[in-house]
This record gives structure tokens, sequence and C-alpha cells, in this order.
């Protein structure tokens, strides 16, 4: 018999998974040109040609004993110093290797720094909508997940609902900017906010809590709009990042974290999660892909391409009569459901073979999440799904189009 706590788990396995299991039952049903998967944030994109090349040329040029074997919980320094260098470069801010722990991509990263801080019974508060697994992730720890309701105005943190939900017990507060899944960035004045509600509550309380950035898709914004650099805005602040979207490597479980020494402890919290790296049993981040970001440290994936398949998605269905979170950043677009079930509103789409996530596994009902990671070609010849789904609730009855099949 399976542990209590898993037989939950597995009974409420990640809806996100579970479509993208049934697109690909649904592609070799149907044939793959008439399954339109917009389910899960897997990038369509390829990794740039000097990821190839580097793995080539390590492992063609490896020095004996230099690649395979163990190494520090943390990470190869060097690596760590080249991480370390690039943002310093980038940013403005001033890390060292010893601020930075090479981690099993960002899943694996949040893991870590969650192991470190957190105490059964702390709480951890996050923004709705957010990544249904931060729950998840929270909960291996034994801490509690607060939510902040959503501002489905903005889609940015609602500040004054933040405060009032911070507590004693408050250990961690996880922001994700650009989002998933609404593609939101949030502008420096939102950082402003969330650092000035802390830092009064850390004062009113004597408690130290820590933002923890998640950041992903930095890099994939559009329209030249800047992410700004969240260390700067509030000194608890720890960035868990990864390569998995902005190199297109999510196979390869690589990222880090970034402890700053202005953070509340940071070296016992860098000495924390390099034992957690350890005891959690990820033991160090693969050696390979180590190496192969510290010769790619400057390398991009093709944003254009998801530029180009936002530009196209967002235009025609604002023209189909749907509305959107403007989305500046990340791969996907957060739509509102032609009707308040969102699972009912996926499953209507699910019959024209558009597979959409309902917003509730966002903890944000009443919209969905389309995942445009995927070829152009498919978002053309989803269109006309997407706009006979719209017609659908055009054409439907006032109980929100459930008898409004147009046939
Ligand atoms: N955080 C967010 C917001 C994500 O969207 C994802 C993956 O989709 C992750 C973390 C996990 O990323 P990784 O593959 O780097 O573990």
């Amino acid at each position: 018999m399976i542990a209590k706590q898993m037989e939950e788990l597995v009974n409420g396995s990640s809806v996100i998974r579970a479509m993208f299991e049934e697109g690909k039952k649904m592609a070799a049903e149907y044939g793959e040109d008439n399954v339109f998967d917009f389910s899960l944030g897997n990038p369509s994109v390829e990794p740039p040609e000097e990821v190839r090349q580097a793995v080539i040329d390590i492992i063609e040029n490896e020095k004996p004993n230099e690649l395979h074997g163990y190494m520090n919980n943390s990470g190869y320094e060097d690596v760590r110093r080249t991480v370390a260098d690039s943002l310093n470069q980038k940013h403005g801010t001033h890390f060292t290797e010893e601020n930075i722990v090479m981690t099993v991509g960002a899943a694996g990263g949040l893991n870590v720094i969650l192991k470190a801080l957190v105490d059964p019974g702390d709480e951890v508060i996050v923004f709705a909508p957010f990544f249904g697994e931060y729950r998840n992730y929270v909960a291996n720890v034994g801490g509690t997940t607060v939510v902040v309701p959503p501002d489905t105005e903005t889609f940015m943190p609602d500040l004054p609902e933040f405060e009032r939900r911070i507590t004693r017990r408050t250990k961690a507060v996880i922001i994700n900017t650009p989002n998933n899944p609404t593609g939101v960035v949030y502008s420096e004045e939102v950082l402003r906010g969330l650092a000035d509600a802390m830092t009064r509550k850390q004062e009113e309380y004597g408690t130290d809590i820590y933002l923890i950035s998640d950041e992903p898709y930095r890099e994939l914004v559009y329209n030249g709009v800047k992410v700004p650099y969240v260390t700067k805005y509030f000194a608890n602040t720890i960035v868990g990042y990864s390569y998995s979207k902005s190199l297109s490597l999510p196979g390869e479980r690589i990222g880090y974290l970034v402890i700053p020494d202005e953070a509340v402890d940071a070296g016992r919290i860098m000495s924390a999660a390099n034992v957690a790296t350890r005891i959690l049993g990820f033991v160090n981040a693969p050696s390979l892909q180590q190496r192969v970001i510290a010769r790619c440290i400057d390398a991009k994936v093709d944003v254009e391409s998801y530029d180009r398949n936002r530009l196209l998605l967002v235009e025609h269905l604002r023209k189909y009569g749907y509305e959107c979170a403007s989305p500046d950043g990340a791969f996907y677009l957060f739509v509102k459901s032609l009707e308040p079930d969102d699972a009912a509103f996926a499953a209507k789409a699910k019959e024209l073979n558009l597979l959409v996530v309902p917003g509730s596994s966002f903890a944000c009902p009443g919209y969905v999440r389309i995942a445009y990671c995927v070829s152009y070609d498919m978002i053309v010849r989803a269109l006309p799904a997407f706009e006979k789904l719209a017609d659908i609730y055009s054409l439907g009855t006032e109980d929100g189009g459930k008898d409004g099949q147009k046939t």
C-alpha cells in the first residue's frame, strides 16, 4: 500500500500532465495535424546550436576525472563563478560563487530552498494564479500554502490583500515573473510595493520573511519589456532560475539558486541549501549540463518565434471575442473562459480537439491557459477551432451556451 499522503496526490495528479498524455492519445486517434495541444509548457524552439556544440566538445575533450564524478553539492565552483559573473554583468549585482547553488531545474531549486527555510507549520504565500506545483513543494516540507486571491483586472499581486495575509508564521513568499500562467511581468512599482509590505511586517513581528523569485521565464519577454532584478528591491530575496525555457532544456534539469549576502543568515542558508541538495537525493545538479551552461552562458533561444505565435494568437482570439491578459513574457495566454465553469469550457474545447488547461489548476477559476510554445503552423491550423468554439458560445442560450452547438 502506498502512503496515504501519496494516495491523494496520485488521485489528484497534475491536470496538465494528464492532458499532455491525453493529447498524445488523441493525436494517435485523429492524426497529429488534427489535434491542437496547448496544454504543456514544453518549448517548441530548439536549443541554440552552441548547446549542441558544447555537449559534443565537452564529451570529446573531457580530461580524466573531470566530468563524471561527485563534486561539491552546490556544483562546480568555476561554473558557479561564471553564473555569478554573468549576473553581475547583466544586473550590476556583486555575486560570487559563494552565492550560487546549481540545481536540478527550477523545481529542484524551489524544493531545495523551501527545505532550507521552512519548518512544518510555517506559511508560504503565493499569488493566484500560480504554478500549481508550488502547493506540492510547500507540502513536501510540511508548510502551509497561503493564497492571495487574483486581481483579474491586472493579474499583478493584490498588495493590500497580500499584506493582510502575512502573519508571524509567514516564512516565505513566492513570486513568478514573467508569469506562468498569465504572461504578465511585474513592474518595479509592484516589486517596491511587495518589498514595503514585507519590510513593514518583518518589523511588526520581528521575523525574517524571504522572497523567493521563481524566474524560469526571465529571458522570454517581448517588446523590449524589462524584468527588474528582484534582489535590488528586497534584501531577503532568493532567486530561482532555470534553463528549461531560456535554453529549451527542460529534460536536462539544470538551473541555479542565488542566495545574496544581503539576505539575513545568507551563509547558513547557503549551507542549508547545500545539505538540502544532498539529502533530497539530488546530490548535485547534472555535471555535463553544468559544464554546458558555463560555455553557453550568453546563448539565447529564438524568442522571436514565440513572439510571432503570441501576436498571431492574441490578434485572432481577440477578434473572435476572447479576453486575455496582456502577455508581455513567458509563453502563455490566460484567457477568460466563455462560461463560468472553466473545466466545462476546457471540455467543450476538447470536443474540437483543442487542449487548454482550466484556470482552476492555477487557483484562478473562470480562465484557461493556452501554452503557445508550439509550432506556428499548429496555431494556424487551430484558429478555426478557436473561432468555432467562440461561435458555439455566442450562439448559445443564456445558460452559458451549453445548448448552443453550431451544427
Ligand atoms: N516554475 C514555473 C513557474 C514553471 O512554469 C515551471 C515549469 O513549467 C517550473 C517552475 C519548473 O521548471 P523546471 O523545468 O526548471 O523545473
